[in-house]
């Protein structure tokens, strides 16, 4: 007899001798919970491995229905144990089969301290299958199950430490998002104090320049009128010819002063509009330049003029364009240097007029250029260069320029010259809307 059939042979032997005691022996101390139930779901049998895992005493389950031993936990308002269990027998009493149930939380009684029950959170996986008898009805249900709480528990675990980490990430985000927040708020805060300081330097800065420039003129006229009050027998008509026009051009200078602290009060106001009125350009660039003869003479300026004839009628205020106009070309003159040249052009540019005004004069420092346009500023060669200035004209002239729906800039390299453009639409702002909404 060879080896293996041996074996088989002992097998068969001990198994045909086995007594029924020992059958309930092996089941009660194979390493898987089990419990035995009758179809009323009466407790008959036990594995010793269920009866640790449920904290039972075997002698007290036995006999006992089911869920006299195991109820839900009274403390759990959503236990659903019971009723998941009981659904699951029914279905094998009535399907003969097998049912294997979701896992389920089903707490367990601790054993009895001080005379209430207390129940220890369990998650189970259960599997109930039918035992038939000899008619194939079903005899017994074993009901098996796993005991899956650590593995539960860790998964919640790991649920919650994800939640939390998506709380923390939240917060964090949330965060950043006010730190970014409050950094622009401050930034902010920053630019506007470093926007007020500024302009309470050049405000002092004005006041400096325009004091003294009303000062001047007054000194002029002061002296010159004590010339011809006390000394005038003594005088010739000629040096008295000269001392009413150095009054007469203190007066000028004075006047045209103030009116550029009227124009600025105006055009800062709030309801600040140009007006229009149907204009030919032409006359009144000239007349800018025949008003502004002597200070052209006085510097020797040469000034080129390429006026296109044809140029349509447009609307605008003339005041105003004159204004635009003259102290464009005054800063020409003002920051060339005696015997330069300034050309004056004016082109019709689609549906806009375009006056350029070049010279070759100072130019504007690069870092500089930015501020040309602010109230009050004076690029720091143009304070060495003139002493005649407020920093007042290009503020007031864009002011007009972009109230007309025009446009105002300039090209400028220190030492070389600028040039300044004027754009304006031949259309006046109001109708061009007008038509655009096609009711013009
Ligand atoms: P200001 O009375 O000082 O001329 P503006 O407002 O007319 O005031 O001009 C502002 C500043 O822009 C001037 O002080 C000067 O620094 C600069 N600027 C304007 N036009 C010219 C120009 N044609 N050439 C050089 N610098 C100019």
């Amino acid at each position: 007899m060879d080896k293996r059939k041996r074996v088989e042979n002992v097998g068969a032997k001990t198994s045909s001798k086995l007594p029924l005691s020992v059958y309930r022996n092996i089941f009660e101390s194979v390493p898987g919970l089990y419990l035995i139930l009758t179809p009323d779901f009466t407790i008959v049998g036990a594995s010793d491995a269920y009866l640790k895992a449920t904290n039972t005493i075997r002698e007290k389950i036995l006999g006992k229905p089911l869920f006299e031993v195991f109820p839900d936990n009274p403390n759990d308002p959503h236990a659903t144990g019971v009723a998941n269990l009981t659904a699951s027998l029914h279905n094998v009493l009535r399907k003969k089969k097998p049912d294997t149930m979701a896992v389920q939380k089903y707490d367990i009684p601790l054993p009895k301290t001080n005379n209430h029950k207390e129940f220890e959170v369990r998650y189970w996986s259960p599997l109930n299958s039918p035992v038939f008898d000899s008619h194939k009805k079903v005899a017994l249900i074993i009901h098996s199950v796993i005991d899956v709480t650590e593995f539960i528990e860790l998964e919640q675990t790991k649920q919650e430490q994800l939640e939390i980490t998506e709380q923390l990430r939240e917060q964090n985000k949330l965060f950043q998002a006010q730190m970014e927040q409050t950094a622009k708020e401050l930034e902010a805060h920053e630019k506007n104090e470093r926007e007020l300081r500024e302009i309470d330097t050049l405000k002092a800065d004005f006041v400096e320049i325009a004091s003294h420039q009303l000062r001047t003129p007054l000194t002029s006229i002061k002296w010159s009128t004590e010339e011809l009050l006390s000394n005038r027998s003594n005088l010739s008509k000629q040096q008295q010819d000269h001392y009413v026009e150095q009054i007469h051009s203190s007066n000028e200078r004075m006047i045209a002063l103030i009116r550029e602290l009227l124009d600025i009060s105006k055009v800062d106001q709030e309801n600040f509009t140009t007006s229009a009125e149907l204009v030919w350009l032409p006359p009144i660039l000239n007349q800018v330049l025949e008003d502004s003869a002597i200070q052209i003479e006085q510097k020797l300026i040469i000034v080129n003029q390429d006026i296109d004839p044809n140029l349509p009628m447009m609307f605008f205020d003339p005041v105003q364009i004159r204004l635009v106009f003259q102290n464009i070309l005054i800063n020409a003159i003002k920051y060339s240097s005696p015997g330069q040249t300034v050309n004056v052009g004016v082109k019709r540019q689609g549906q806009d007029i375009v006056i350029s005004v070049a010279d070759n004069g100072c130019g504007i420092p690069k870092e500089q250029q930015a501020k040309v346009f602010s109230k009050f500023f004076r690029a720091d060669n143009a304070r060495e260069l003139s002493s005649d200035g407020t920093g007042v004209g290009l503020y007031i002239a864009k002011a007009i320029v972009d109230d007309a729906g025009g446009k105002l800039w300039f090209e400028s390299s220190e030492n070389k010259g600028s040039t300044f453009y004027i754009k304006i639409p031949i259309r006046y702002k109001q109708f061009a809307k007008k038509e655009d909404n096609g009711q013009g």
